[in-house]
């Protein structure tokens, strides 16, 4: 009786306004502005995605190809449930460190031809979407391949995109490549975006007048391969998996999936302007630590020899060098780059952190990921391919005093190179290490995943300011993406803040720096690393001015909050974020002409901040400017110029 007067309440309450057993469902954000709306057509599963009443994606594709069968057509509609879903954290090396997440939830089940069920969650929150499959297990079947997924995104024709290329398997440097170290094409309609490798997370779109999306993934770990868009195909861009030919064609490029068991989350961040782009935490907010942090990680500034000195430099002589250089400046830690277990030696090198420890400085040391993926020779090499190799070689690290390790150069996307980057962290953990990885894929989550995940390149980063004349050229274009795009969703460890006005170590000729050092100070903000290797010389303590280096000392790495004040990807942008109660704001314009900006900075009304700017020579001063009481601020920018404000 009580379960009829349920079911009559119950179908009263929906009945005015879907059919009971309706296979169509929707599900709306908490504030009620964003809507993802679901219906299976000529047994497809498809999905739409309204801003505030617009258009954000038309009629898209959802499913999964398993070797267990397909899930991407011949559907039908099995139940769907309704809930909340909420979580308040804190996460002390993002770019907010205390987070509110609530979404709204829906879980849908389909089945297949084989009356296989499947399901996707979906969360919603006010400016994001994220959804996974859910694969139970099929009777006895407990291990299932997904071998290709039909998940897509049709955006509207007028949509113009901001991508940068998956690289092709096997090539480049020492046949390394993919690495995320691809140009962007910026502003594009999307049927001229025409790579046909596809391109790598995130993706920017902006929509016309309608708003803007960032297209990424997050929680992939060593159950799952990390994927990627496709080409444009048909109007839509799909989630493809690794190209075979990684990892030097080792490996499946599906993905291996114990039942029950769920792919990674799909996120689809979503604003009527940059704003939910730039301050979104949806690649943190559905993810878990998955073990406990061995020790209390401190984050902090550092100097490395290797970006302008390159090389030669690995010696113990210029090492002590920027070792000085670190104490001087007041920084943690010094990174020594590749080559130094054959030219400095593991006996000398324990010698040198002690010597590095007595000037209150700690040692990040690089490590080759290799193994057997690809050509890179420089070592150390087969330290932290294998599980005894690597533990072994962490042992000595612990006991010589190594707090972190940069480990580059690894074998693409697919599932048995995401195996490797978790058991680096994992055994790396146990020994007390942080861990950088250079030359890999983009962080998915693993900020909040892994505790002593620090940081990772995935971009064109400042080693390619010293080696591509094209790079050095779009410095300030690049700069300007970056908060939009890559920094959006994780870490970036990009290794910058030139001062050299030559980017070699004799700084009197050859490449020549095309950006202000205000410029180049505003990169210390924009760009977001818990530790940050920052690109300096010994001879920057007296060839630069003053003021430069005492900013240079104090910059934080890490963030209370992260707003965007302004800008426009591949034109200019504006960022503020506090560290305590402490403000900074800094702006970079990569435009060609100097650019006026009226700011809103409310943060700061009322104050007297410090100003660093570029004249009309491109000259960086410093001054002390007082904010009106509406907090609003008027700041010129010149090309290839930036600009800091800072809390005094
Ligand atoms: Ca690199």
């Amino acid at each position: 009786m009580r379960f009829l007067t349920l079911l009559i309440l119950s179908f009263c309450s929906i009945a005015p306004f879907l059919p009971i057993y309706s296979q169509d469902a929707i599900v709306i954000s908490p504030d009620k502005q964003l809507s993802l709306e679901l219906s299976i057509e000529g047994g497809k599963l498809r999905y739409t995605v309204n801003y505030k009443g617009k258009v954000m994606l038309e009629k898209s594709p959802l499913g999964l190809q398993t070797n267990e069968g397909d899930f991407s057509s011949g559907l039908s509609f099995i139940e769907k449930s309704e809930n909340k879903t909420s979580r308040v954290y804190t996460q002390d090396k993002i770019k907010r460190s205390q987070i509110n997440y609530e979404a709204n939830t829906l879980k849908y089940t389909f089945q297949n031809t084989e009356k296989r069920q499947m399901s996707i969650l979906f969360q919603v929150s006010n400016n994001d979407i994220a959804f996974r499959y859910e694969l139970p297990a099929w009777g006895d079947r407990m291990a299932c391949v997904v071998e290709k997924e039909a998940t897509g995104y049709r955006f509207p024709s007028y949509a113009t995109a901001f991508l940068s290329y998956m690289m092709d398997p096997m090539k480049g440097f020492a046949r390394t490549s993919p690495s995320y170290e691809s140009g962007y094409q910026s502003d594009v309609p999307v049927k001229d975006t025409k790579s046909n490798t596809g391109y790598v997370f995130p993706g920017l779109f902006r929509i016309g007048e309608n708003g803007w999306i960032l297209l990424s993934e997050t929680g992939v770990r060593s159950l799952y391969c990390s994927s990627h868009l496709s080409a444009y195909n048909d109007g839509i861009y799909t989630v493809e998996y690794p190209n075979p030919g990684e990892n030097n064609g080792f490996g499946s490029s599906g993905a291996q999936l114990s039942l029950p068991g769920a792919t990674p989350w799909r996120t689809i961040t979503v604003g009527e302007n940059l704003k939910p782009i730039v301050e979104t935490t949806i690649p943190f907010d559905v993810v878990e630590p998955l073990y406990e942090p061995s020790k209390n990680y401190k984050y902090g500034k550092g100097t490395w020899s290797w970006i302008v000195w390159q090389d030669a430099s690995m010696n113990w002589d210029d090492q002590v060098k920027y070792i000085d250089l670190a104490s001087e400046m007041g920084y943690e830690y010094i990174l020594i780059d590749a080559l130094w277990d054959d030219n400095i030696g593991y006996d000398k090198m324990k010698k040198l952190i002690e010597y590095a420890n007595s000037k209150n400085v700690d040692v990040f040391l690089w490590y080759n990921s290799n193994g057997s993926f690809n050509d890179a020779p420089q070592g150390p090499r087969n330290k932290m391919n294998t599980s005894i190799a690597r533990k072994k070689e962490m042992k000595w690290l612990k006991e010589a005093g190594v707090k972190g390790l940069k480990v580059d150069f690894f074998g693409g996307d697919k599932q048995e190179t995401m195996r490797l980057y978790e058991d680096i962290l994992s055994d790396a953990n146990d020994y007390g290490l942080m861990i950088i990885f250079h030359g890999c894929t983009l962080p998915r989550g693993w900020e909040r995943m892994y505790p002593n995940y620090v940081g990772s390149e995935a971009v064109l980063a400042s080693e390619m300011l010293i080696f591509s004349e094209d790079v050095r050229k779009n410095e300030s274009f690049f700069a300007s993406l970056h908060p939009f795009i890559r920094n959006a969703v994780g870490s970036m460890e990009f290794g910058g803040v030139l001062l050299n006005k030559y980017l070699n170590k004799g700084n009197k000729e050859g490449q020549e720096r095309l950006t202000t050092d205000a410029f180049q100070l505003a990169t210390a903000i924009l760009f977001q690393n818990p530790v940050q290797m920052f690109a300096l010389t010994p001879n920057n303590m007296t060839d630069v001015p003053k003021f430069e280096i005492d900013f240079m000392r104090k910059v934080p790495t890490t963030w209370d909050e992260t707003i965007l004040i302004d800008g426009y990807p591949g034109k200019y942008a504006v960022l503020a974020r506090r560290h305590a109660d402490k403000w900074y704001i800094a702006g970079v314009n990569a435009q060609k002409e100097p650019l006026q900006l009226k700011l809103n900075v409310p943060m700061l009304k009322g104050k007297k901040v410090q100003l660093i700017g570029d004249d009309k020579n491109r000259n960086t001063y410093t001054k002390d400017i007082n904010i009106d009481n509406k907090g609003i601020t008027e700041i010129t920018l010149q090309p290839n110029g930036g600009f800091v404000l800072n809390d005094l």
